[in-house]
């Protein structure tokens, strides 16, 4: 669920990885998908149930790890900074950078991560007992739902996506540009869910992740979104799309540090 560094810093290994992770993926998918009708019969209550809520987990995990990684911690920090809580913060910079990632860099992560969730529902689809089946079920759409949440997102941002996704975008079945435009505005702390996106007006009404906020600044100190768009993504983005030798203050005239607002609308970084 993170938009990752753009294709040009991607190494060949990491390339090859990404297919790897998706072709295995497939595989284990395709399995689950064969193995599980077998013991599905005179259970549709039972699999609908369990489909239902592997909808609604999927669509809440994808929201707190999106909190998570927009609201703790740092991207200097080791493997997760670099790999989960920049890119995340990045794409508020630059949502449509995201658009820009192939099939491979959009979906390859997830793909990994999830190979043992979707391997289990597999195993667990040769077992008859209701309750195996239902658990099967529930991991099996959990790892098709959250497998294909970065490639939803990235739709979500396209203004060019194929017309049967537009349709499930339309209807409310996956994430839609309208609502997911509602995260992308500053402060950028509500609608985090992108996977459906149907939590988010229920989050926000009872202050789901303001309680968690609470909760965590209470218990350890921390401070939600101390290193956010004001200082690290912003001025990286800002060097990025730099145009010609100048810096962007520079080009606006503007004197460094003088604690006035920079062409991003954020205060200059002291480290930058
Ligand atoms: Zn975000
Ligand atoms: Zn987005």
């Amino acid at each position: 669920m993170n938009p990752l560094p753009s294709q040009s810093e991607r190494s060949p290994l990491v390339i090859a990885l990404d297919a790897l992770s998706l072709l295995a993926f497939a595989m284990l998918a395709f399995r689950w998908m064969v193995v599980m009708p077998s013991h599905a019969d005179a259970r549709g209550g039972w699999l609908l149930a369990a489909a239902l809520c592997a909808s609604l987990l999927t669509d809440l995990a994808s929201g707190i790890i999106h909190w998570g990684a927009d609201t703790w911690g740092s991207e200097q920090w080791p493997i997760i900074g670099k790999t989960l809580i920049g890119p995340f913060r990045e794409h508020h910079v630059d949502p449509k950078a995201i658009c820009r990632h192939d099939l491979l860099e959009t979906n390859g992560a997830n793909a990994l991560v999830l190979l043992p969730v979707i391997g289990f529902a597999g195993w667990l689809a040769g077992h008859s007992h209701l309750a195996a089946t239902f658990t099967s079920m529930l991991l099996g759409v959990s790892s098709l739902l959250a497998v294909a949440t970065n490639q939803i997102h990235k739709w979500a941002h396209r203004d060019d996506a194929p017309a049967v996704i537009r349709l499930l975008q339309r209807t409310g079945i996956i994430l839609g540009s309208a609502a997911h435009a509602e995260h992308h505005r500053a402060p950028f702390d509500r609608y985090y869910c992108i996977t459906h996106g149907w939590l988010n007006p229920l989050l926000t009404r009872i202050r789901f992740f303001r309680a968690m906020e609470a909760v965590i600044t209470r218990v350890t100190g921390a401070v939600p979104r101390r290193e956010d768009l004001g200082n690290l993504a912003a001025v990286r983005a800002g060097r990025r799309i730099a145009v010609g030798p100048r810096a962007p203050r520079e080009r606006h005239n503007l004197r460094p540090n003088a604690g006035s607002l920079s062409p991003l609308g954020t205060r200059g970084d002291p480290r930058a």
